[in-house]
């Protein structure tokens, strides 16, 4: 461990006395030269150096890491509420009744309506519902309803908005 082949090169360095001692007790101990114990210790310390600026190096890169993983948690919960948010507005669309069809004179729900396009029982497009090209002779359209199915439309999308700034 303590062969070194090419001891040529000098370093000239005035060093305290403690170290100067505990040097020397460490050569002694291994029965080498002082210069030899020297290298040896000067070894040591440069790998420990080295080692110190990669453990720094690696905690540097951890708490990068850590930042993204958060960071991706917080998008994820954002998009897990936008899920919620419209999962629940779809059943609510899904069991509102808004009006009935102009063909079969079905009750059709807000997801006929407003997802589908069709009657779910007669499959006849309800876009003349949406938009008449004259007024039907009764309206067929709970307005009601259709103001209600629009509020929650509205508060999922306050809803998302709210959640998308947050996560930005
Ligand atoms: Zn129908």
């Amino acid at each position: 461990m303590l062969a070194y082949p090419d001891m040529s090169q000098v370093i000239y360095a005035r060093v305290p006395d403690a170290v100067k001692a505990d040097v020397e007790r460490y050569a002694d101990q291994r029965g080498v030269t002082l210069s030899s114990a020297a290298v040896d210790l000067l070894q040591r310390g440069l790998a420990a150096a080295g080692e110190e600026r990669s453990i720094a190096n690696l905690e540097t890169r951890l708490a990068q890491v850590s930042n993204d993983k958060a960071a991706l948690e917080a998008k994820l919960q954002v998009a897990t509420n936008d899920v919620g948010a419209l999962r629940m507005f779809s059943q609510r669309a899904a069991t509102t009744t808004v009006g009935s069809c102009p063909s079969c004179h079905s009750p059709i729900t807000g997801m006929d309506l407003l997802g589908r396009g069709s009657c779910a029982k007669c499959s006849a497009s309800l876009l003349d519902l949406l938009a008449p090209k004259a007024p039907p002779p009764q309206p067929l359209l709970d307005d009601r309803a259709i103001g209600a199915l629009v509020g929650a439309l509205g508060i999922v999308l306050i809803t998302a908005a709210v959640f998308a700034s947050k996560g930005a």
